[in-house]
């Protein structure tokens, strides 16, 4: 706990200044980091009751502990679409851009980035791997094998800048009916939607009350100049290395600002983020004290520039995995990931799943050359686990299909760091 034994700053007329900007605003250096606080009161002015909703959340999410029986064997893996929404063909940024930041989410979130090494010594116990990790969605909700990229060509201009691009009570940004794109299921998939803001701001995420208000608009939203990894683009500089969209997603799985509250530690509901009185921008240097203690400005959840943004604490971790527990589980059972990793060190013809349609027997062979064990998966429709085992014989017993209902299966064989799935039938 960190407290501020003279707290006398408020940080009311900012709020309202920079709300009012938010909608203002067209001047570029007037933009937003982060429109997240900002999108987050106006949804609650909308809405009756989100308010409550997201402050029983944010108080539950410090109580609810990733539940013991649900940790993952592995990493939990969000599926990802990304919806392009241009007018110009400069938004419609290439494919390599788009796999790009999706490197970058899964370096940042696994403690796989390179800036690790700058984090000072005393804030470099605090960073951990969270164990969470995204793909591009490589089955839509149709259960159809897709790209994950959903490109959509419109006549709105700025259509990013939701909060001026509406027609009657909605955002056009989100819907396909008004020139946007509807969403993926939102509770399957993270919803990525990359567009021009004019400025707006570079980010936001919608709060984790949303689902229950407005699922249709649940999700993130990012300006195309910040989007993946634009290291040689000046205009993009300093928030050039695919950070924002890091940042979002922490507030999508839970996550708030660490800043505004000095006089206790409940600005964020995380114990081991210092408190701080205001945002850091720029790359400060070690160290910043405010509130009466050192401040973490190298976190993902700062205002600091991409290249200083180094880390998750392990608070911030066990607050995203609750949210995956709770109002964000459906992510985590989601098969928008499956049919991974097409290129197999064995192909598909390794591995038997017989017969299909199975009735109280499913039998599975394996050629004797797939090197070390193989995690076996199966996960119904729903992407409920129905059976899981690491095989290190090739000898596997028949799963025992006697009480599963009729319906489709996904068998999912991970070895050798790669993953095919097949679809198995039950049918009595
Ligand atoms: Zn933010």
């Amino acid at each position: 706990m960190y407290f501020c034994p003279s707290f006398t700053f408020s940080m009311k007329p900012i709020i309202i200044l920079t709300y009012l900007l938010f909608f203002l605003s067209t001047d570029l250096s007037a933009q937003l980091r982060c429109a997240f606080d900002e999108h987050r009161n106006a949804q609650e002015q909308k809405y009756e009751g989100m308010a409550a909703q997201n402050e029983a959340l944010n108080q539950s999410l410090q109580n609810l502990p990733f539940p013991t029986s649900a940790q993952p064997r592995q990493e939990i893996t969000i599926p990802v679409v990304v919806h392009i929404l241009y007018s110009t063909e400069a938004e419609n940024i290439p494919d390599q851009q788009i796999y790009a930041q999706i490197d970058v989410i899964n370096e940042d979130f696994r403690l796989l980035n390179e800036n690790v090494q700058n984090i000072p010594d005393e804030f470099k116990p605090f960073a951990v791997d969270t164990e969470i990790e995204f793909c591009l969605a490589s089955i839509g909700p149709d259960g159809v094998p897709t790209t994950g990229i959903n490109r959509i060509q419109t006549e709105v201009d700025c259509i990013a800048r939701i909060a001026t691009s509406v027609q009657g009570n909605r955002s056009q940004l989100f819907y396909s009916s008004i020139g946007g794109s509807d969403a993926w299921d939102t509770e399957r998939y993270l919803n990525i939607w990359v567009g021009n803001t004019c400025g707006d701001f570079l980010g936001l995420a919608t709060s984790i009350a949303v689902p229950d208000y407005q699922p249709e608009e649940d999700g993130i939203v990012i300006d195309y100049n910040y989007f993946g990894n634009n290291c040689n683009s000046d205009f993009s500089a300093p928030y050039n290395l695919g950070r924002t969209a890091t940042h979002e997603i922490g507030h999508f799985l839970g996550l708030l600002h660490p800043w505004g509250n000095c006089e206790s530690d409940d600005s964020d509901f995380i114990s081991d983020t210092p408190s701080q009185d205001a945002p850091y921008y720029g790359c400060p240097s070690y160290p910043q004290i405010s509130c009466g203690s050192s401040d973490m400005y190298m976190n993902f959840m700062n205002y600091s520039d991409d290249v200083c943004m180094a880390l998750f604490t392990a608070g911030q971790k066990e607050r995203m995995l609750a949210a995956l527990a709770g109002p964000r589980a459906g992510l985590t059972e989601s098969v928008g990931c499956a049919l991974l990793d097409p290129i197999v060190p064995f192909g598909r013809d390794a591995i038997s799943l017989y017969p299909n349609p199975a009735e109280n027997c499913i039998h599975i062979d394996f050629d004797a050359d797939i090197p070390g064990d193989i995690q076996v998966q199966m996960l119904d429709a729903a992407g409920q686990e129905i059976y899981y085992t690491i095989e290190s014989s090739r000898n596997f017993r028949p799963i025992d299909a006697t009480n599963l209902p009729n319906g489709i299966y996904f068998v999912s064989f991970r070895a050798a760091k790669q993953t095919i799935t097949k679809k198995i039938m039950v049918l009595k």
